[in-house]
């Protein structure tokens, strides 16, 4: 059975990826397996080249295809920020409730249709010998003016979804995993998946 490493340390991603991966003949496995894996430095000009760096490094480190993925969520009236810088909006040490706050601040004087916001999310396939794939998936929204709820990671307790009126950490697991940004671009990857599986 061949195996993709997915590219990430972090296990709410990698959780969010176990529960959807199709259940093709491919043993998943993440960095975490890897006792001798770091983190790769995330110095691409966007998410595609981001995503492309996480899973070229798993893919020479383990010898396997690997899958990485770079996420971020864009507001229109920041000119598209956080963006690429999404892990990092609030400075280098900081984290997600930081750059919530931040982004709370940064938006306080904008209601709205203003508070327009999507999540993008890339994800990369890359094979040892250097074969290539990328996808991405998109889901527009808002961004709330208070958090709610207490599931999920990162933006989602502020990130409404259009056609929702609760956010990504209202729903359960399954339910954003049923729409999400990476739901869209996993279910976009599936045909390569299928080919690395051998089907
Ligand atoms: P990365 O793709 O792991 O580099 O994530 C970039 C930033 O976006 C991090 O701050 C994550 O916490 C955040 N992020 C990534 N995916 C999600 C998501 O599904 N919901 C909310 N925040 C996310």
């Amino acid at each position: 059975m061949n195996t993709l490493v997915i590219a990430s340390f972090n296990p709410h991603k990698i959780a969010e990826y176990k529960a959807m991966l199709p259940p093709l003949p491919l043993e998943y496995r993440c960095l975490r397996d890897y006792p001798m894996a770091v983190s790769p430095t995330e110095n691409g000009r966007t998410l595609q080249e981001n995503a492309m760096i996480k899973a070229g490094y798993a893919a020479a480190l383990t010898g396997r295809w690997a899958m990485g993925d770079d996420t971020g969520l864009e507001v229109a009236v920041l000119g598209g920020a956080p963006g690429i810088f999404s892990a990092r909006y609030a400075g280098p040490e900081c984290n997600a409730e930081d750059n919530n706050r931040l982004l709370l601040e940064n938006l306080r004087h904008f209601t709205g249709d203003e508070r327009k916001a999507r999540f993008v999310c890339c994800i990369a396939l890359v094979s040892p010998a250097g074969e290539k794939h990328c996808v991405s998936g998109v889901v527009e929204g808002r961004i709330a003016g208070k958090h709610s709820g207490i599931g999920g990671f990162g933006y989602d307790s502020l990130f409404i979804p259009d056609g929702f009126s609760c956010s990504y950490a209202d729903m359960s697991a399954a339910e954003k995993n049923s729409i999400s940004h990476r739901r869209r671009a996993l279910d976009l990857a599936v045909p390569y998946l299928k080919q690395i599986a051998g089907l």
